[in-house]
């Protein structure tokens, strides 16, 4: 199973619109960050976790040209602002969608793209075909690849992350539930929020992160939704060892649900 970063920026990415710091200003491509999404694929499956506000520029960049299905982990805008770009999908296969959410994001994605969900308001413009699946603390699968909630606290809001196989991805959060420290028993991989230094009231701090990933204890731990306070190469260096920083077209290599 191959997991690909395809976004490892906050909500506003990096560089920052009009901002002239080190990081914005840096030519490390490490430091040009999209909106946060991650691609899971083994040779049968291609599933895809939130389309980022930068989806349809990661398709392109990454060459994704089909997809078994889009797994939310909220509605906040910078996961699922690229939800339009589905159509091309449409396209290619002739087919819907399947979209797997939590009911509180079906709620919002449909009233914030009503005219994809609205059969009269359909009929008069182009709208992504997608079939909305129902999820809850239960594992579910797609094509074969078995994908298991995992609950998180970000600020107020409970959101999911999620464990394939070896694999989690636990973007947007503050703090990991109980049953989501359960749930991550034994995980060799995981991508983690860690925002910047400055305490945020809904994402971890990179010291937060460290402490959690400790607690986790994955064999390796990856940091993203990075902010532009967070220059590449300068933080890298004092991450302790198994933690680093996520990057765009970052690969691993995990174990599938499946063997
Ligand atoms: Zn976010
Ligand atoms: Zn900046
Ligand atoms: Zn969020």
């Amino acid at each position: 199973m191959r997991v690909t970063v395809l976004g490892s920026g906050t909500s506003s990415g990096v560089p920052t619109i009009g901002c002239e710091c080190e990081t914005c200003r840096s030519s490390d491509p490490r430091d040009r960050r999209l909106r946060p999404s991650v691609l899971v694929e083994t040779n049968e499956t291609s599933i895809i976790i939130d389309t980022s506000s930068d989806f349809r520029e990661q398709c392109l960049r990454f060459g994704i040209d089909r997809l078994d299905g889009v797994i939310y982990t909220h509605h906040h805008f910078d996961h699922i602002a690229g939800f339009d770009d589905l159509r091309a999908f449409n396209f290619v296969s002739k087919n819907s969608v399947p979209i797997y959410l939590m009911n509180e994001t079906f709620a919002h994605l449909s009233r914030i793209f009503e005219y994809a969900f609205d059969p009269k308001k359909r009929k008069e413009s182009s709208a992504p075909v997608v079939k909305p699946i129902l999820i809850d603390d239960k594992s579910f699968s797609i094509g074969g690849v078995e994908c298991t909630p995992i609950p998180l606290r970000h600020g107020s809001m409970r959101v999911n992350g999620y464990r394939i196989g070896g694999f989690a991805y636990c973007t947007d959060c503050n703090e990991i539930t109980e049953e989501g420290y359960r749930r991550l028993e034994g995980i060799e991989y995981i991508i983690l929020d860690g925002l910047r230094y400055r305490p945020h009231p809904t994402h971890m701090t990179i010291e937060k992160a460290i402490d959690t990933a400790r607690k986790i204890g994955a064999k390796q731990t990856w940091l993203t939704h990075i902010a532009h306070d967070v220059q590449h190469r300068l933080v890298e260096k004092d991450l302790p060892h198994g933690i680093n920083l996520a990057y765009d077209g970052l690969v691993i290599n995990a174990r599938s649900s499946r063997e």
